[in-house]
């Protein structure tokens, strides 16, 4: 048994939309990455941090006084969490009899991730499925995705890698190795936007996309398209000779820009970036698949 140790910050079950039918989803924590429409900013800071929900909070002061290290203040806009001094002990969490507090992310080992993945066996041999491992970002956590996949095809478990690409080669080749799929974002083919929107350049993953082109393994491409940022006509060119250069018959999705993760910024004291952004209208979406099918390539729009 591999007790190698991961943060993970969600398990959905049952998912549709992570890889080839029914899958369960492990998000690990901690990304290199801070695009400006992340859906998912609990995932970005690599350690166990508390979230507060606002809408939930009585301002009954209780978690002020459970809080050892006097992290915690009620102001009138409701519990201030002084984030520089938490340790992320969770005594505010259990002291909360509202649930307006609680721990994302925590530690697990690969055998409690394994069990998880084993529950829903059955519904992957129907289905065709498995178990994606997306974030965060899996590169930042290369051992533990690695091994959880290899114990996963030791059992006949699908394995499929979400990925943004961003991260070690090495640590690319660890999970490469016993993934049978991957899905690879590509969000700006310009470097210094891709710094500008992303937090960091995109030169690591295009290397890591060639590298994964390479290996044999099967790839998805995955375009978050986000309006006034990355959709522009030259950008989805761009990204769309870069993947033919490679192999025509990479299918590529789009993912629509959506605010779904809107509400979770305040709940972290983050503030969302991109508040006055709406989404694409089909049409623009249409536009975008058509530039991409120009190239010769399959692409799907995600719902
Ligand atoms: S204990 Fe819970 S309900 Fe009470 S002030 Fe703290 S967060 Fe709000
Ligand atoms: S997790 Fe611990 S240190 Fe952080 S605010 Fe809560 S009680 Fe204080």
């Amino acid at each position: 048994m591999d007790n190698s140790e991961g943060i993970v910050f969600n398990i959905q079950r049952y998912s549709i939309d992570d890889g080839p039918g029914v899958r369960t989803t492990v998000f690990v924590k901690g990304c290199p990455l801070t695009c400006l429409w992340c859906s998912n900013p609990e995932s970005q800071n690599p350690m166990p941090e508390v979230s507060y929900r606002y809408t939930s909070c009585k301002r009954c002061g209780t978690c002020v006084d459970a809080c050892p290290v006097h992290a915690i203040s009620l102001t009138h806009d409701g519990v201030h969490i002084d984030r520089k001094l938490c340790t992320s002990c969770g005594s505010c969490i259990e002291s909360c009899l509202y649930e307006a507090l609680a721990m994302s992310g925590k530690k697990m080992t690969v055998d409690e991730v394994f069990k998880v993945a084993c529950k829903d066996k059955d519904y992957f041999e129907v289905s065709g499925g498995g178990l994606t491992v997306s974030g965060g970002e899996i590169l930042a956590q290369p051992d533990f995705v690695a091994e959880l996949f290899r114990r996963c095809r030791d059992e006949g478990i699908h394995t499929c890698a979400d990925t943004s690409g961003c991260g070690e080669k090495a640590a690319m080749e660890k999970i490469l190795t016993y993934s049978d799929l991957i899905y690879f974002d590509i969000k700006h083919m310009d470097s210094d936007k891709h710094q500008l929107y992303c937090g960091g350049p995109n030169d690591r993953i295009l290397d890591n996309l060639k590298l994964v082109v390479n290996s044999g393994v099967p790839i998805v491409i995955r375009v978050p398209l986000i309006p006034g940022y990355n959709n522009s006509d030259e950008n989805i060119a761009h990204i769309s000779q870069t993947i033919v250069e490679f192999n025509k018959d990479i299918p590529v999705n789009i993912l629509p820009y959506h605010r779904y993760g809107a509400n979770k910024y305040r709940m972290l004291d983050m503030v969302y970036p991109l508040d006055n952004v709406v989404s694409l209208t089909e049409d623009e979406l249409k536009r975008a698949r058509q530039i991409i099918e120009s190239y010769g390539l399959n692409c799907e729009i995600s719902v």
